[in-house]
């Protein structure tokens, strides 16, 4: 008999995974060319040549015992340190090999920090809408979960009704930018406000609050967007990245968390995290994934493709009569549904086999989430059916 808990998440399952499913039944029952899923936000343009090569490289000229063996769980010094350069030569930081700890992707990364933070009734809070998994991340260290409700304006979060959520009890806030689903960038001048009010939030009720920006999509922006580096503005900020977006890597499992000195407890943080990765069972980062990360931290995937995707479906489904913001990052289009019941509309889109993501997965109803990490032609072969279903519920 398994856990009252996890009887209650397999009875709840994800959303999004079972559509995945239902996307691959659909395909083996009307082919997978006549199947538009825009349901997960698994990368289609393929990794860097290099991030390839690197892997074979590695595997063919490194020390096997080196390659494969075991670690200091906070992984190997030398990637560390070569990430701290990174950064600090982007970002004007002064990050050291100390303050990163590698993680098993963002996920992974955020189960440590969460686990490193917070004690029972500890709260968590989060800005909807927002990537659902924190939930459980959050519920899985006895968190409470406080969710600000969307500004569905600009999907900047609400800082009046942030303030007012803020209790003695909060330890942590997660931000997401680029967001996933909406795709907007938080501002700069959102970043100071937020800043400000934990300033005056930790004053007032004598506690440490903890900034935990979780920004596997740093890398995906369009344009001239500019994603503000979040340690600059606030000092108890932890950072949590991953590059499964950004070299499309999402299978491999490989981040990094950083943990800044300035950041309140920092080596009792970065003590907490190095012990959190042993016993939560990831033991370490994947090892080959590092050494491929050392060689490879001026690469990035290919954004223009996900940038030619956007153009194409946001000015489609304007024509086709439906209401959205243009996304500034990541790979998702967060739409209006044109009824209230957005889980309808999702199903209705199924008609045409198009598989969409209701808003209620990310906190916020009354939306769908599209996510265009898909080939360009699947987008160009949707667009039709997209009209069609416009059409059926009256948009235009
Ligand atoms: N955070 C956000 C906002 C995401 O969208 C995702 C994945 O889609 C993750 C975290 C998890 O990323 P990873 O695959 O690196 O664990």
């Amino acid at each position: 008999m398994i856990s009252e808990k996890m009887k209650e998440y397999v009875k709840n399952g994800s959303a999004i995974r079972a559509m995945f499913e239902e996307g691959k039944q659909m395909a083996r029952e009307v082919g997978a060319e006549n199947v538009y899923d825009f349901s997960l936000g698994n990368p289609n343009v393929a990794a860097p040549e290099s991030v390839r090569e690197a892997i074979l490289d590695i595997v063919r000229q490194e020390d096997p015992v080196m390659v494969h063996g075991y670690m200091s769980n906070s992984g190997y010094e030398d990637v560390r340190e070569a990430i701290a350069d990174s950064l600090n030569r982007r970002f004007g930081t002064s990050f050291a090999g100390r303050n990163i700890v590698m993680t098993v992707g963002a996920a992974g990364g955020l189960n440590v920090i969460l686990k490193t933070l917070l004690n029972a009734g500890d709260e968590v809070v989060v800005f909807a809408p927002f990537f659902g998994e924190y939930r459980f991340y959050v519920q899985n260290y006895d968190g409470v979960l406080k969710v600000v409700p969307p500004d569905t304006e600009t999907f900047q979060p609400d800082l009046e009704a942030f303030k007012k959520i803020v209790t003695p009890k909060t330890k942590a806030v997660i931000v997401n930018s680029p967001n996933n689903p909406t795709g907007v960038v938080y501002s700069e001048e959102t970043i100071q406000k937020l800043a400000d009010i934990l300033r005056q939030k930790q004053k007032e009720f004598g506690t440490q609050i903890y900034l935990i920006s979780d920004e596997p999509y740093r890398e995906l922006v369009y344009g001239d967007v500019k994603v503000p580096y979040l340690t600059k503005y606030y000092k108890n900020t932890i950072v949590g990245y991953s590059y499964s977006k950004s070299l499309s890597l999402p299978g491999e499992r490989i981040g990094y968390l950083v943990i800044p000195d300035e950041a309140a407890d920092c080596q009792e943080i970065l003590d907490g995290v190095n012990v959190a990765t042993r016993i939560l069972g990831f033991v370490n980062a994947p090892s080959l994934q590092q050494r491929v990360i050392k060689k490879c931290l001026e690469e990035q995937c290919d954004v223009s493709y996900y940038n030619r995707n956007r153009e194409l479906l946001y000015e489609g489904l304007k024509k086709a009569g439906f209401s959205c913001i243009k996304p500034e990052g990541a790979f998702y289009l967060f739409v209006k549904s044109p009824v209230e019941d957005e889980k309808a509309f999702c199903e209705a889109a199924k008609k045409y086999h198009i598989l969409i993501v209701p808003g209620s997965s990310f906190a916020c109803p009354g939306y769908v989430r599209i996510a265009y990490c898909v080939a360009y032609e699947t987008i160009q072969r949707a667009l039709p059916y997209f009209e069609k279903l416009a059409e059926d519920f009256g948009c235009r």
